[in-house]
């Protein structure tokens, strides 16, 4: 079934006012060819799935596809487990899932928002681990012509919240499904920042997944708002990367700069940067950098994509002026 001129006001975690003028959930990946084989070859084509990731700039021209394939099949191979998960299904629940049948992988990925379909597309991460280290493989229709495909997770080109369906084809692939590679046994990853600190010295093979997630969700709702209540779409903006000369220039002016060494200089912490700017807490009309949050920007009521672009703007110019440093928007901007 097709919805004319659908709301997306709730399908977008920054709650932003926005229509489609064709909206689908197709729940099968016949459902998705029919549509595909029944739209015009220049009509513009968007696909969404919890909205987590995006930032809705007006209304949605032509066909929005919200796969809602919602299938999962849980597989015991050995020592390993195999999940395959439709492009629909809510990511957090497939970590509770697999956490709660003692299986290892997903743990410090939980509470990511969003659907299985978007994981790979910014090969989402946290804690250290991220999707490509537990990805077997993609499944996926060509929007050209409806053909299944499929990718192995070696073929994705992932990168640091990057992918081949954020890069370099992006726009020629619906995710259909997912197949991840779990393991039954064995240690879990917990040498990263605040779960380190909260293991201190435990041996990691001794550790339930179910601990370690109990452990990143306290974390994750300790730092981040809610978008159920506070509507956002997680970090706003990424962490830059800079030379090795510009990090030494800031240091020396900014001793208690955060920053970590990267393969092409130094990755700052854009959080770190936008409060050092003033802008942690500070508001701009309906949206604001949240109070515990520098990098997390929100609506506190009624904003448009305008108050938005206005309030990211000007965040960009004060962390340009201060640091020379241009900051990179994380979310999406859609149409
Ligand atoms: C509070 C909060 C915390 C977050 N924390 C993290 C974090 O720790 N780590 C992290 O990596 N991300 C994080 N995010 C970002 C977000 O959760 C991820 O990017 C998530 O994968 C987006 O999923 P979604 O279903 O909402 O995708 P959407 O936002 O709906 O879409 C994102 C992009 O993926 C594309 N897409 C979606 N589904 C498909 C599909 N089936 N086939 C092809 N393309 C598709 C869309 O076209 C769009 O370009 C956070 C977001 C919030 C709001």
């Amino acid at each position: 079934m097709i919805e004319r001129d659908a709301d997306l006001s709730g399908a977008n975690t920054l709650a932003l006012p926005a229509r489609a003028e064709r909206l689908a959930r197709p729940d099968s990946g016949e459902a998705l060819a029919g549509l595909l084989a029944g739209r015009r070859g220049d009509e513009p084509l968007y696909v969404l799935g919890q909205g987590s990731n995006l930032v809705l700039d007006g209304d949605l021209p032509g066909l929005t596809v919200i796969p809602a394939l919602d299938r999962i099949d849980y597989r015991v191979e050995g020592d390993q487990a195999r999940v395959t998960a439709g492009a629909g299904v809510v990511w957090d629940r497939l970590g509770a899932d697999t956490g709660g049948r003692g299986w290892r992988g997903l743990e410090n990925l939980s509470l990511i928002p969003g659907t299985a379909g978007a994981a790979p597309f910014q090969n989402i991460g946290a804690y250290g681990v991220e999707l490509a280290d537990v990805l077997d493989s993609v499944e996926a229709v060509a929007v050209a012509d409806g053909r299944p495909v499929r990718f192995l997770a070696a073929e994705c080109e992932f990168d640091y919240r990057d992918s081949l369906f954020k890069s370099r084809r992006r726009g020629e692939f619906i995710i259909t499904a997912i197949t991840l590679r779990l393991h039954r046994h064995g240690p879990c990853r917990v040498d990263y920042g605040g779960l380190a600190a909260r293991f201190g010295d435990a041996d990691p093979a001794t550790l339930e997944p179910a601990a370690v997630r109990a452990a990143v969700i306290e974390l994750r709702q300790n730092k981040l708002p809610d978008p159920a209540v506070l509507p956002n779409a997680g970090s706003f903006f990424k962490n830059p990367v800079v030379s090795v000369a510009h990090y030494q220039r800031l240091k020396e002016n900014e001793p208690e700069l955060v920053a970590f060494p990267h393969r092409d200089g130094h990755k700052l912490a854009a959080g770190w940067l936008i409060e050092r700017a003033g802008w942690k807490g500070r508001r701009l009309g309906p949206v604001g950098m949240h109070r515990d949050q520098a990098l997390v920007l929100v609506n506190h009521g009624g904003a448009r994509a305008a108050d938005v672009r206005a309030l990211a703007g000007a965040v960009r110019a004060d962390v340009r002026e201060r640091f020379d440093v241009d900051l990179e928007q994380e979310p999406i901007p859609l149409p």
